[in-house]
């Protein structure tokens, strides 16, 4: 539904995305994450037709976004970062207004209308002014828009961005409704967002993708938080001999006690991979039960981490 190749814009000097490639399908949600000021809302701009990319190419049900703009925003619903909402006009003023600048016809503008409201629970507040509204009212009075012309494919950039807790919760529920009928982009600062409602995941950074494809995939890639073991034995000489074996920059933890059983955790991340058979042995050679070993999962937030901050600390020379 959705390709995007090679996709470089530059404002000025600053090169802004750097030949991004990825594809949507349909009925995909996915989720399109990356540090502030990674390239998030420029790829949206230019996939809605907003910016024109200074190179590569995108098209939206096989229409390029720049050769057939006005066709390709007809099948997107877009809600922008900053919501540009024309706030002295009435919640149904307004959305009678979107649906006919996007080519609804007449006979069908009231019903489509109608269906936005329902969809986004706006039916109390359609006769009031939008800058009357909360911003959790304003956020659902955005996502009527995108969706008033039907789309198929939205592009929501941080729909709950800025939101209380209730509000949030409130939207995102919106938006696990609006998943299951449209193909989504959808980006955010909230991996809990992107676990529960996306079906694959995008991280952008610096203007580059460094990861594209389901959570589970990405998890399993990545180096996990560490290794937890569990050992019968007197806590201090193994706490002692786990720090002779591992590099000192490598934390040992007891987590927790369990009658004579002790719970380790040793901090260390795929890059020690070794590591595993070397505590194994250790725990035998001295006599003492091993219990348990194992891997502690990954986490998208590890994910997410790891691919951007080590990038930037690299940048850095850190
Ligand atoms: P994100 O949405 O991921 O936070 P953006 O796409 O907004 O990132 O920005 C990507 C980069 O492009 C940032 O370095 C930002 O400063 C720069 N940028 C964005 N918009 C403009 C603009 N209108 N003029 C100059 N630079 C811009
Ligand atoms: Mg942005």
């Amino acid at each position: 539904m959705i390709e995007v190749e090679r996709l470089e814009k530059t404002y000025g000097f600053a090169r802004a995305l750097r030949g991004i490639s990825f594809s949507v399908q349909n009925g995909e949600v996915l989720g399109f994450l990356g540090p502030n000021g990674a390239g998030k809302s420029t790829t949206m701009k230019i996939l809605t037709g907003y910016l024109l990319p200074t190179g590569g190419r995108a098209s939206v049900d096989g229409l390029d976004v720049v050769e057939r703009s006005l066709e390709v925003r007809r099948r997107i619903g877009y809600l922008p970062e900053s919501t540009p909402l024309y706030a002295d006009m009435r919640v149904d003023d307004y959305l009678r207004f979107c649906a006919e600048i996007r080519g609804v016809p007449r006979s069908r503008r009231k019903a489509q209308v109608a269906r936005a409201v329902e969809r986004c629970r706006l039916e109390r507040v359609t006769g009031k002014n939008i800058v009357e509204l909360s911003k959790g009212y304003k956020q659902r009075v955005g996502l009527a828009q995108a969706i008033v012309h039907e789309p198929p494919v939205l592009i929501l950039d941080e729909p709950t961005s800025g939101l209380d807790p209730n509000q949030i919760v409130e939207v995102r529920k919106l938006i696990a409704e609006l998943g299951e009928q449209h193909t989504v982009i959808l980006s955010t600062h909230y991996l809990q967002e992107v676990e529960k409602s996306c079906t694959r995941v995008v991280i952008v950074h610096q203007g580059e993708i460094v990861a594209d494809g389901t959570q589970q995939q990405l998890v399993a890639q990545q180096p996990s938080g560490g290794v937890l073991l569990t050992v019968r034995g007197p806590e201090q000489a193994v706490l002692s001999q786990l720090r002779e074996l591992l590099p000192a920059d490598v934390p040992v933890a007891v987590t927790a006690r369990d009658g004579d059983r002790v719970h380790y955790r040793v901090a260390v991340d795929r890059q020690n991979a070794p590591v595993d058979e070397a505590l194994a042995r250790l725990v035998v050679k001295n006599g003492w039960d091993l219990l348990e070993l194992r891997r502690e999962a990954a986490t998208l937030e590890d994910v997410f981490r790891n691919l951007t901050l080590r990038a930037q600390q690299e940048a850095v020379g850190a």
